[in-house]
């Protein structure tokens, strides 16, 4: 077997990113295995640790480091202790890793460990062509999944976690935010019964495919009143819950008007700093029950993922935005950077 592999790097500290064809291939501990990936598709935390902002330096201590976190691909090297996973299995990765000692892993949410580690971010990643990962964390792909649709579940469960915390079935939903995790999530609002969904973004591609992926109204927020649109799809009421993707501030404060009294809103987006809300008008007075998510329940939002892929008129594919080869990078970067749809998914 060969020693060296090509894979993205995150060198130091401060922005940017080098492409490397010399790094060795990584060596696993017991309770690993190492998967040869096959696809790892580009999320907005790579471009904030490309960007190097507050989030990525504050997570990111031990450098130089391969990135890339939403991946799927084969194990070809178990470690000694695990049980669970033998070669030749297709996986994807949960990228939580948790500490299984803590008192939210004692307690039934290991998704929120006081203790988390990152895969590709505070630990190695995927952006390459072998990547060590806990077996703990493995998911194995159900058949019929391919390596890219499995490298778009991580993301995926973001949005289908969001969904289900607002609990649509029979709903009127507002999903703001139409990029990968939000076209997932309107996909995801569809297949659980939600009775109306509106969505927003700022780009009309994305638009378009939000209605490919069941919106039923769309509204480009930067020419259009979210609010307004809401109101006028539900007789003046407001919608019964909010998700929202975009994590932009302006996004949020319309997807809380927007809601009906006593409404949900949910965030899975993550704004840059704080945002301003007013609290007494626009929650208290109103009942809003407003929670963030963070990733996937482990592992019921996964199965639930799985579900939502098999039910009839459901498709990922519609979401993929393109697949380059990991050279290619810049070529995905760029195509993100000018607001193109879909999921950009990098192949070793
Ligand atoms: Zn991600
Ligand atoms: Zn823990």
């Amino acid at each position: 077997m060969e020693t060296t592999m090509r894979g993205i790097c995150k060198m130091s500290a401060g922005p940017g990113w080098e492409y490397r064809t010399d790094l060795p291939i990584p060596q696993i501990g017991d309770g690993q295995v190492l998967m040869k990936v096959h696809a790892t598709a580009v999320c907005g935390t790579d471009m904030h640790i490309i960007a190097w902002n507050e989030w990525a330096a504050k997570r990111m201590k031990d450098l130089p480091i391969v990135f890339g976190h939403e991946t799927a691909g084969e194990v070809v090297q178990v470690g000694a202790a695990v049980k669970n996973l033998k070669v030749g299995d297709r996986i994807s990765v949960e990228t939580h890793i948790p500490c299984g000692r803590c008192f939210q892993c004692r307690t039934g949410n290991p998704h929120i460990c006081e203790n988390m580690q990152v895969f590709g971010v505070s630990v190695p990643g995927a952006f390459a062509e072998y990547a060590p990962v806990p077996a703990s964390c493995a998911v194995p792909l159900a058949e019929g999944i391919s390596y890219e649709m499995g490298s778009m579940l991580e993301a995926m469960g973001a949005g289908v976690h969001g969904v289900e915390r607002a609990d649509v079935q029979g709903k009127t939903v507002l999903v703001s935010g139409c990029g990968p995790i939000g076209l997932m999530a309107i996909g995801a609002c569809r297949v659980h019964g939600a009775a109306k969904i509106v969505a927003c973004d700022l780009f009309d591609e994305k638009l378009a495919l939000a209605k490919t992926m069941g919106a039923d109204i769309t509204v480009n927020s930067g020419k259009e009143d979210v609010i307004k649109a809401v109101l006028d799809a539900t007789q003046g009421h407001g919608a019964d819950a909010a998700v929202d993707i975009s994590g932009s501030g302006r996004a949020i404060v319309a997807g809380l008007r927007s809601l009906r009294k006593g409404g949900t809103l949910v965030s899975v987006g993550l704004p840059d700093g704080e945002i301003p809300i007013n609290l007494t008008e626009d929650i208290i007075y109103r009942e809003i029950v407003y929670t963030g998510i963070s990733g996937r329940l482990m592992f019921e939002t996964w199965d639930d993922c799985m579900n939502i892929l098999r039910s009839p008129g459901f498709s990922l594919e519609p979401v993929i935005g393109g697949t380059y080869p990991l050279e290619d990078f810049q070529k995905a970067i760029d195509a993100i950077n000018a607001g193109a749809p879909g999921k950009m998914i990098l192949v070793p």
